[in-house]
């Protein structure tokens, strides 16, 4: 009824188009975005998409180049359980509390920043693991600009090591390996090193292009190395923003504190956030009425990179929500209500994630470039065959990517990274956990399981040609 209105037509011409399309439709039917495209191809119109988001782009103002300014790197700690990663983040953070700061007691907000012994800043965020990591790129916030991989040195390079690597392949971000536990006698490092290779991740002692320090999160040794590893990586990305602008970001973490009201860690990304200040974050808004950094400090205003615990909002965002700043009340305050109807609206229809079904839709519209594989298997030797026969499978037109390949049961993080990087998943003789199974069908992820490799590399092959039969 909406589009009819729109295009200025009846709805029931709109319906019988729908209906030559194969789409049975009522005069309420809400259309997804790739349906509205077509229809309205039919009667001559072209459709632009304006989303909720759209209205943080009107202020996203142009920043000319001598108005951006060097900011600090913000890194993210992945690895294997039990390899150190909370050990590391506790002896960065307690080591470098400077003499001025000391008795302030940390306390963890999600994020910290420190300075280096070179007087660089580094933030990190606090909670370790790819899967905080993934669910946050599902949301939509790009954070993270270094990711440091933990290894220990006294065992080995362990699924979740090679899922850590790939989550952070999948977003694109640079890679740090640190060989961690090289206090202990049983530590091998060149055993790790060896076991990255197998993996065709080499590091740079031996020619490859992977920075890689040897530390112990329990004696400190070979520390400032890798903070130093870390800003020599992020040098190269030319970290810049505008610290004179109105302050965007995004939310790290949020709760209601009984005596305070709600407490978010944001993640201040561009401009600069002051006390007083008006922020949307999400669906909610509200006036900053203080902010602390992790130590507990006030502070007045917060730049680009600096993590701070925010008062004054109506509500708690979720982690990944984008924040801004806006001029007036009035004006974030409309946006956070019509937020919170469009949620209500759409909570029913999770966001469309690729299936193979609709990729000969995707197709015909001509915006499906890429096909985007998560590989599960019960043993090594049928992970790769059919890893290497989909990847075959590309054409001029579509690119097949494996975003990640293993052995073992689907799980709730092979989903995340679905639902992040908008891929489907293909299990060869294993299952999805029950986990995994409830979170696909939240995310709305095709899962597709096999017991032949035929049958999955052909049904594949079927979809990529638009000629999958539909599954009702
Ligand atoms: P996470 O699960 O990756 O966060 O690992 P933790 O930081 O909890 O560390 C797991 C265990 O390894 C703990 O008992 C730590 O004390 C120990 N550990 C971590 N780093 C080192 C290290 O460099 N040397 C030694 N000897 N033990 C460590």
């Amino acid at each position: 009824n909406d589009l009819a209105s729109l295009m200025n037509v009846s709805v029931n011409d709109v319906i019988k188009v729908c209906l030559g399309l194969g789409m049975f439709v009522s005069i309420n039917q809400r259309l997804d975005a790739e349906a509205i495209t077509i229809i309205a191809d039919e009667f001559g119109y072209d459709v632009e998409f304006l989303s909720a988001e759209d209205e943080d782009i009107e202020i996203e103002e142009e920043d000319s180049e001598e108005d951006l300014v060097e900011r600090a790197p913000i890194v993210t700690i992945m690895g294997h359980v039990d390899h150190g990663k909370t050990s590391l983040l506790d002896f960065i953070r307690n080591s470098k509390v400077t003499a001025g700061e000391a008795g302030g007691i940390t306390q963890h907000i999600g994020a910290y920043d420190v300075l280096t012994d070179t007087g660089k800043r580094i933030t990190f965020l606090d909670t370790p693991g790819h899967e905080a990591f993934t669910a946050m790129r599902a949301r939509g916030a790009k954070i993270t600009d270094v990711v440091i991989i933990v290894v220990a040195a006294d065992d080995d390079v362990m699924p979740q090591t090679k899922e850590a690597l790939n989550h952070a392949q999948a977003a694109s971000v640079p890679i740090v390996i640190a060989i961690n536990k090289v206090d202990k006698p049983s530590a091998n490092p060149d055993r790790i090193r060896e076991q990255l290779a197998a993996i065709n991740i080499l590091v740079e002692e031996w020619g490859g292009k992977y920075q890689c320090q040897e530390i112990s999160a329990k004696t400190g040794q070979g520390i400032p190395d890798l903070l130093e590893k870390v800003l020599l990586e992020s040098e190269l990305l030319e970290l810049k923003a505008n610290p004179d602008r109105r302050a965007t970001g995004s939310v790290i973490e949020a709760s209601l504190d009984k005596g305070r009201g709600y407490v978010a860690t944001i993640m201040v990304q561009t401009g600069t956030l002051h006390v007083g200040d008006v922020m949307l974050a999400g669906s909610h808004y509200g006036r900053v009425k203080a902010m602390t950094d992790h130590r507990g400090k006030k502070m007045k205003t917060a730049g680009p990179s600096t993590p701070v615990q925010v008062l004054g909002l109506d509500g708690a965002p979720q982690a990944g929500d984008k924040f801004v700043v806006y001029e007036t009340e009035r004006e974030a305050r409309e946006i956070a209500s019509s937020r919170s109807q469009l949620q209500r609206e759409q909570s029913m229809r999770t966001k469309k994630h690729i299936t193979l079904d609709e990729i000969g839709r995707r197709l015909a519209i001509g915006s499906f470039k890429e096909l985007n594989v998560i590989v599960k298997g019960d043993v090594d030797g049928s992970v790769e065959a059919l890893s290497d026969s989909l990847l075959k499978l590309s054409t001029n037109e579509v690119q097949v990517n494996i975003l990640s390949k293993g052995v073992g049961q689907i799980s709730e993080s092979d989903v995340l990274l679905a639902s992040a990087s908008d891929a489907i998943i293909i299990g060869f003789q294993v299952r999805p956990s029950a986990n995994a199974r409830r979170l696909a069908e939240q995310e709305q992820i095709d899962i597709r399981l096999y017991s032949i490799i035929y049958n999955a590399i052909n049904e594949v092959k079927d979809a990529m040609e638009g000629m999958l039969a539909p599954t009702l």
